[in-house]
């Protein structure tokens, strides 16, 4: 793998399972020292760290809740201390509390929107302030820095019975395209990745048995479901100065999800 973030310092939410573990290790092994946030499950995170320690680059494990302002300002304070800066902040952190309209809570609602949204606002503020403070460093980079929002395929597609969880990465596009458009004369880089299905346990119920995998099938016109990945190299390669000119922009990496699939057949 071409060592495109070699001297890089990159921070990952979410980073003990799927697409951010996925992640953390992909940009390891791209040459980046990578913090490996988690929320809960340290053993988990631990062994991530492991196996980006085995690239020869530096890792550490931190707990912390994208959530919780004092709790995003600290992750980053300390990624400073030990690090010495931040060059690459993946915000990824997701979940999801499934209901239907006339069922759905606030706890629902504002656990969803608290995570998915405040949470990338957190964590983009914090590396904001921290990219602005160093500038650029051409030898480690063209940009002073890069954002990277984990959004979704949801971001546009309207999804029934989950209108917390679209209205977050609705929310979430326009959150990356607003402060892309902010921070771009800073030469800083605010960018979205949006996956479509990708087996991770947050949708195992959409994959984990033959029936409800040719059901998903049926959304995908490259009749494959993603891995994490296929998230992790876009992610990556977005992240390097190969990247450089591309700012306020949507990476979509679900096999065609996003290409009205019920027209396939021009029917
Ligand atoms: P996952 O459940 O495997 O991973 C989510 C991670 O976020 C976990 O490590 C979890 O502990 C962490 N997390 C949850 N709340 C947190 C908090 N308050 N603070 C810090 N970390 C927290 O699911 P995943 O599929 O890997 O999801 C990662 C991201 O990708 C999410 O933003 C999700 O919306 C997005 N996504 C996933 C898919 C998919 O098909 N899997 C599709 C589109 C978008």
């Amino acid at each position: 793998v071409p060592q495109v973030l070699r001297g890089q310092k990159a921070l990952v939410t979410g980073a003990n399972s799927g697409i951010g573990k996925a992640t953390a290790i992909g940009l390891g092994r791209a040459g980046a020292d990578v913090v490996v946030n988690y929320v809960a499950g340290q053993d988990a995170a631990q062994e991530v760290v492991r196996e980006i320690e085995g690239f020869g680059v530096r890792a550490y494990a931190h707990e912390g809740d994208v959530s919780q302002e004092d709790q995003v300002v600290d992750m980053v304070a300390r990624m400073v201390r030990e690090f010495g800066t931040i060059d690459i902040m993946v915000a990824n952190a997701g979940l999801q509390r499934d209901a239907a309209l006339t069922d759905m809570t606030m706890a629902q609602w504002s656990k969803v929107l608290d995570v998915n949204l405040t949470g990338q606002f957190l964590c983009a503020r914090e590396a904001a302030k921290e990219f602005l403070r160093r500038g650029v460093v051409p030898e480690v980079s063209r940009s002073a820095g890069k954002i990277i929002c984990m959004s979704s395929v949801h971001q546009i597609i309207p999804w029934a019975g989950h209108v917390n969880y679209a209205s977050s990465k609705g929310g979430v596009q326009m959150l990356m395209a607003t402060l892309a458009q902010e921070l771009a004369q800073h030469r800083i880089r605010v960018n979205a990745v949006a996956p479509g299905a990708i087996r991770t346990p947050i949708n195992r119920n959409a994959w984990d048995t033959p029936e409800a995998e040719e059901d998903l099938l049926r959304l995908i016109p490259y009749r494959r479901v993603g891995d994490p990945e296929d998230i992790a190299n876009a992610v990556t390669v977005l992240a390097s100065d190969l990247l450089d000119y591309v700012v306020g922009t949507t990476i979509y990496v679900d096999g065609g999800m996003t290409l009205f699939p019920g027209f396939a057949t021009g029917g």
